[in-house]
């Protein structure tokens, strides 16, 4: 049997991290089995969900590069793939565990429900439900469904315990009597999420379900329904929480994708924030699978060499903001810069758009060290695209230094006089400048830098003389030159 997998999101707000990690596990263990990687919207909390959170999900996965095989846009052998479309699927199944006695009607109302859960809890009892529909008389219930009463369908539980051999946490034990009789279909007609659920990895020949460890004690409920329907459980595998520092869950109460002690927990606040999908794929997977060395980054094709569920860890990890930061540093100061123009296309200056493709990537290149996000990159691009880059304290101090104004008045008229421009026609208009003038080191090569870019770090200068071009180096040279401040410091 080919493996099939299913990451299943309900659109009732933003991939999260912990979903995109679900996400990526999946679609690894798809990709590493040539098996199936499903898509599947649970959309049936009709009032939470949206169609904009759905879009907004599969925006996220794509930016990813978590393509599934089936899904609500691919479509498929076992569709739809939005649960809302599969009403008739649910119905059809929930009656027929009622037509053999595995679910029943069940009357009771939401506040008397409630009213019996608080007295239960208070009196030191499990909050189940007590099974009166379960008992009623069956001229009762038929007087009461002929009478048109509106009534959930409630799965009789069985008395007995139940072992589910986890993958991840090997042999977890349900003890009889941790779930009570649950509603499969609500009065209105829906399904729950945990019939639903059941329902799909049986239509949609589910072979391994993995998923986060929140959903652990749903399993017993899913293996009741699928037992009861005469279908072969899928094997499980129920990963750990990603924690905050404080080893609390990861949930809503973000700061930012910086912040160390609430960082953002949606996927798209990073991808705004100039964080490239490898990066975050990289630490969240590193986030409870182990690679059992000492590697700290891994790569897509890295991770579908070493990727399996036996080494992914029982406990929650904590996830590090700032880890997740050098690793975006890192891959950006070796990414080409063909991958950095596609990467940044979102964040880079419009005016960036005008240049060459090939001098956009060089000047990419030349600046991809001082990245740590992406949105680092209009500043960095802001001496090459900008009229009259603004100039920095620290460089304006080295345009201020004694002879900075005459050196590069006088690189301006070298420049200007040179046969032919090129790299190594300004490199050695620089060099016999700074012999005839004994300034050499940072001396010669600060002012330059800072009349050319404003700033005092950045690209290697040639490179960055060579991106101008000849005119506007000239041009800036000239401007620093005859600034009244360089005059100052040059007199
Ligand atoms: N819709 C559920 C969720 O978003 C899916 C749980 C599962 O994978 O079974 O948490």
């Amino acid at each position: 049997m080919s493996v099939r997998v299913r990451f299943a999101p309900s659109p009732t707000g933003w991939l999260h991290l912990g979903g995109a990690r679900t996400a990526y596990f999946n679609w690894l263990f798809a990709r590493q089995h040539g098996g199936a990687f499903v898509l599947r919207i649970e959309d049936t909390d009709v009032e939470r969900s949206s169609d904009a959170s759905e879009q907004g999900v599969l925006d996220d996965l794509a930016w990813l590069g978590l393509e599934a095989d089936e899904g609500p846009a691919q479509g498929g052998p076992h569709g739809p793939y939005r649960q809302s479309e599969r009403l008739a699927l649910y119905r059809g199944k929930a009656e027929s565990l009622r037509a053999q006695g595995a679910a029943y009607p069940c009357f009771c109302g939401d506040s008397a429900l409630e009213e019996r859960r608080r007295l239960a809890l208070a009196a030191g009892r499990p909050p189940h439900y007590d099974g009166r529909c379960r008992l009623m008389a069956p001229a009762e219930r038929a007087a009461r469904l002929a009478a048109g009463e509106p009534h959930s369908l409630r799965f009789a539980v069985d008395p007995r315990d139940w072992v589910l051999e986890d993958l991840v946490r090997g042999a977890v034990r349900f003890p009889a009597g941790v779930v009570g009789d649950f509603v499969v279909l609500r009065s209105n007609g829906l399904p729950t999420y945990n019939f639903a659920a059941a329902v799909d990895d049986a239509a949609m020949e589910i072979t391994h379900v993995i998923r986060a460890e929140e959903h652990l004690a749903n399993t017993p409920r899913q293996l009741m329904v699928l037992d009861a329907l005469g279908e072969r459980a899928p094997r499980y595998a129920h990963v750990p929480l990603i924690l905050n520092r404080d080893r609390t869950k990861m949930s809503k109460r973000e700061g930012g994708p910086a912040d160390p002690d609430a960082p953002a927990v949606a996927v798209g606040e990073y991808r705004r924030a100039g964080y490239v999908a490898e990066a975050l794929l990289s630490t969240l997977a590193l986030l409870g699978f182990h690679p059992g060395d000492e590697r700290e980054i891994l790569t897509r094709a890295e991770l579908l060499e070493c990727f399996t569920l036996e080494r992914v860890g029982r406990s929650g990890s904590v996830f590090d903001p700032d880890r997740l930061r050098w690793v975006n540093a890192h891959l950006l100061h070796h990414a080409s810069g063909r991958e950095l123009a596609r990467w940044g296309a979102d964040l880079l200056p419009r005016a960036a758009g005008g240049l060459p493709r090939a001098e956009l990537e060089r000047w990419l290149e030349g600046v991809r060290g001082n990245l740590a996000t992406l949105a680092d990159l209009p500043g960095e691009l802001a001496p090459l695209l900008a009229e009259a880059p603004a100039v920095e304290p620290e460089a304006a101090r080295a345009l201020e230094s004694a002879g900075a104004g005459e050196l590069c008045g006088a690189l301006a008229s070298e420049l200007e006089s040179l046969a032919e421009w090129s790299r190594e026609g300004f490199i050695s208009a620089l060099r016999s400048l700074g012999q005839r003038s004994g300034r050499g080191g940072r001396e010669l090569y600060q002012p330059v830098r800072a009349a050319l870019t404003g700033r005092t770090h950045g690209p290697e200068l040639p490179l960055v003389a060579d991106l101008l071009g000849r005119e506007r180096c000239v041009a800036r040279l000239r401007r620093a030159a005859s600034d009244p401040r360089n005059q100052g410091g040059a007199g």
